[in-house]
């Protein structure tokens, strides 16, 4: 930007003097205006660039300095630091306040890398370093004047949901770790570079995200902004309530859990979002993020289902765990949380079927084997929900994570413990025994031709008649299907209905 010598002198770098009327201040001549969504250090360092001054010299005055000791000065500037960099630089104190993280939860915004495992096992070793971000290699590509999203250092956002990409926190190139220029650099800024590397962060082909955690993204700034996020089925929790909740929930899955039983969890949360969407080391803020996706699309019961399958201990010592939690927070969470999980207890009359379980000679890892290489379809669904009874998940947790409904799963076991693991396995085939199956099929095979064909109620009441048993309508109509002498009909032949065919 060109500037003459004269121009400096507009520029008021000494303590002003108490009365002067403000409309009288000096601004600076810069002409540099935010980008959409663009962060205030960003911009105060794009500012000052041209000057050839670090932004807290050009912007701020001694008075002021004392306000940029404390905390967080860049993010969640004090109304009277706004007030002055607006005056100074000649734009409306509320668009600066705009590029401000003020609205949200202060702690819960500044831990980089908040939903990551690492934060569950080794609290005290995460980095706290407020000036740390993560980046859009799409958004910077596309940029004229590469520039820092405020929402990027945000410490818990993960992904760019303009981009459906996961931002990079770190150097492709190099591993290091991206972080905002201080104010105090005169140092050109290029966020599009990695200050150490000097690797272009553009060309960096990042992973594509998942739709799922795009969309809870979305909801979590949605809620920080609002204050308070929609719980399904649960209505408004408050944005601070609400973040308590998801360290409890991601807590439950990395704190004390073994790996094996993790796994299961990631496969069956693999199993609806796809192959590999996790991917091989989950630990990440990303994948943290995605764990709550999964987890709160089936709100409440797949926190239930999640917690058993890492075989987690009960609510109240998932809610112990969390020391600093306020007081109020804890009664709401122990509240919200014991109506859709009570306090277990177990029955004392255990079903009859349960000793056949529980005495299986297969374990649940050795049924999850021979699920691995089985053939069916059905038979592997069956194996995997047996398993997950026999390690002890509760049926209806167990049909949950099966996808069947809970008095299926009791068939299955029922019929286990009657004629053992097989019988569980294979499908029912009708009620019929092989000779009534033969005899019904003949009768089908001579019905004339020259009459409409049979409809399924009449193999049915047949049956009933000759056997005094009861098939259902589908069994029936296969029956009819395979042995009728009608010509087969296409399956795409639209049916009509005629007065001879009823
Ligand atoms: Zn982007
Ligand atoms: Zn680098």
């Amino acid at each position: 930007m060109p500037w003459s010598e004269k121009d400096l002198f507009e520029v008021e770098l000494l303590e002003p003097m108490v009365d002067e009327p403000a409309a009288h201040r000096p601004r600076l001549p810069g002409q540099v205006t935010p980008f959409a969504g663009e962060a205030l250090a960003s911009w105060l360092l794009r500012y000052a660039e041209p000057f050839g001054i670090a932004p807290d010299d050009l912007l701020l005055r001694n008075c002021d300095i004392e306000r940029t000791i404390h905390g967080d000065w860049s993010r969640r500037p004090h109304p009277a630091l706004i007030e002055r960099l607006a005056q100074a630089t000649g734009t409306d104190p509320m668009m600066v306040a705009g590029l401000t993280l003020w609205s949200g939860d202060e702690a819960a915004d500044d831990l980089r890398d908040r939903f990551s495992a690492l934060r569950f096992r080794a609290a005290s070793t995460m980095s706290r370093r407020q000036r740390r971000m993560a980046v859009c290699p799409h958004c910077l590509a596309e940029d004229a004047t590469p520039y820092v999203r405020r929402d990027w250092t945000v410490g818990w956002t993960t992904v760019c949901p303009d981009h459906a990409a996961v931002l990079i926190g770190a150097c492709p190139e190099c591993g290091y770790r991206l972080r905002m220029p201080a104010l105090s650099s005169r140092d050109d800024f290029a966020p599009d570079r990695c200050p150490r590397c000097a690797f272009r962060l553009g060309t960096a082909s990042p992973r594509e995200a998942h739709d799922a955690v795009i969309s809870l993204h979305r909801r979590l700034l949605e809620a920080r902004d609002s204050g308070a996020f929609m719980l399904p089925g649960q209505g408004a929790v408050s944005w601070p309530v609400a973040l308590a909740l998801f360290d409890v929930v991601l807590g439950a899955v990395w704190i004390d859990t073994r790996l094996v039983m993790r796994r299961r969890l990631f496969d069956r949360i693999e199993g609806d979002f796809g192959r590999g969407s996790l991917g091989n080391d989950p630990t990440g803020s990303y994948e943290g993020l995605m764990i709550l996706a999964w987890i709160l699309e089936g709100w409440p019961d797949r926190v239930r289902t999640a917690i058993a399958i890492v075989q987690g201990p009960r609510l109240r010592r998932q809610l112990e765990r969390w020391h600093d939690l306020d007081d109020g927070i804890r009664q709401t969470l122990l509240g919200m949380l014991l109506a859709i999980w009570p306090d277990q207890k177990h029955p004392e009359d255990r079903a009859w079927w349960r000793a056949w379980i529980d005495n299986l000679p297969e374990a649940g890892e050795q049924l999850r084997a021979r699920a691995a290489i089985d053939r069916f379809p059905h038979r592997r669904a069956r194996l995997l929900a047996l398993a997950d009874v026999r390690d002890g998940m509760p049926i209806e947790l167990a049909a949950e994570a099966a996808g069947v409904m809970p008095s299926t799963l009791y068939i299955w076991l029922k019929r286990g413990a009657a004629g053992g693991l097989d019988s569980a396995l294979d499908r029912q085939r009708g009620a019929l025994n092989q000779a009534q199956a033969v005899e019904i099929a003949q009768w089908i095979a001579e019905a004339p031709t020259n009459q409409p064909r049979w409809r399924s109620n009449r193999v049915k009441n047949e049956v009933l008649r000759r056997f005094g048993l009861e098939i259902s309508l589908e069994v029936a109509a296969r029956l009819l299907r395979k042995h009728g002498p009608w010509v087969r009909r296409r399956v795409s032949a639209p049916h009509r209905r005629t007065h001879a065919d009823t």
